[in-house]
């Protein structure tokens, strides 16, 4: 699935020799061949290997011992003139579509979203819909997520933008349609392309009521810590700077890997996540104490109410 001709053309016209590449976790199983393919054309390859869940997480460092970065699997989130993505494309078989209509039949404005993998076919799924009864429209792309209809777990920019009302995600999985339920306030369906989910309307009321015992343990909490990344895609400075000041009780933590170790380690008694949002909603069960979003500690300083709760999301 990785366009191999188009990366070496573009690698010749940028006249790189020594070539770092890094691939997402999801995709390491690739990296020997593809690695072998850019030394069987001339180049230098330097994988990276440490771990990478997207392209918040460029391998910069790399970039001291090669002319280029390819970054494979994803659309940039902060583009940098010395890397290259290659997105990851995964076609889909519209007629997939079909197991929602039920379910989407009368909908006023159905707006469909999806991950990288089936982005480049979104608007190809609005046509189909509109083709078989289903009015539906997609939000435009934007900085991080640039591709018609696309989301990702930082953000759901894409479907605001379609300003619908009801959802339908196409994707595996349903944590990214309960975000943009949660997002939205609206209806979402998940739709399983490869047809073994089927079709399901998502509900956040089990993760929001997660949340909520964390932010009710969190207020017994003496001291924070602002955990703050220092992967390129991830750091967001001046939101720590404003979560510290919400506290005196608060101190900044830079940090690269968000570890149930590290957090115990550090020993604060709750901490708050400017890092990339899924941590605290994916990983707080390997967490020893609540790790919680912006919004949510200013719940617990009582700056904001609960039913004022939205998602954590990166612009
Ligand atoms: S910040 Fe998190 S959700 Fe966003 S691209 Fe990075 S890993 Fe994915």
């Amino acid at each position: 699935m990785i366009p191999l001709l188009d990366l070496i053309e573009e690698l010749h016209a940028r006249k790189a020799k020594r070539v770092a590449v890094q691939l997402p976790e999801g995709l390491k199983p690739r990296t020997a061949m593809l690695a072998c393919s850019l030394r069987a054309e001339g180049f230098d390859v330097l994988i990276c290997g440490d771990a990478c869940w997207g392209a918040c997480d460029l391998a910069l460092n790399a970039l001291a011992d090669a002319d280029v970065l390819v970054h494979i699997g994803h659309t940039p989130v902060t583009p940098h003139e010395r890397v290259i993505y290659v997105p990851f494309q995964q076609d889909i078989d519209p007629d997939v579509l079909s197991l929602a209509v039920p379910a989407l039949a009368g909908c006023p404005k159905v707006g469909v979203v999806t991950t990288i993998q089936h982005a480049h076919q979104t608007m190809e799924m609005v046509g189909w819909l509109n083709e078989h009864d289903v009015t539906a429209v997609a939000g435009a792309g934007s900085a991080r997520t640039p591709q018609a209809g696309q989301v990702l777990g930082c953000t759901y920019a894409a479907a605001k933008l379609a300003d619908a009302d009801v959802y339908l995600f196409v994707g595996t999985g349903i944590f990214h349609a309960i975000g943009v339920s949660v997002a939205t306030g609206k209806p979402t369906f998940a739709l399983d392309p490869y047809g073994e989910g089927g079709v399901q309307q998502v509900s956040a009321d089990r993760l929001l009521r997660k949340r909520f015992v964390q932010i009710e343990k969190a207020k017994s909490a003496k001291n924070f810590g602002i955990l703050l990344s220092s992967k390129s895609g991830q750091c967001r400075r001046d939101l720590a700077k404003r979560m510290e000041r919400l506290s005196p009780n608060a101190a900044i933590i830079l940090i690269s890997e968000v570890s149930e170790m590290q957090l115990r380690n550090l020993g604060f008694d709750a901490y708050v996540n400017t890092a990339c949002p899924r941590l605290a909603l994916d990983d707080q069960n390997r967490f020893p104490v609540p790790v919680l979003s912006p919004v949510e500690f200013e719940i617990v300083q009582g700056l904001r109410l609960w039913d004022d709760y939205t998602i954590d999301e990166i612009e």
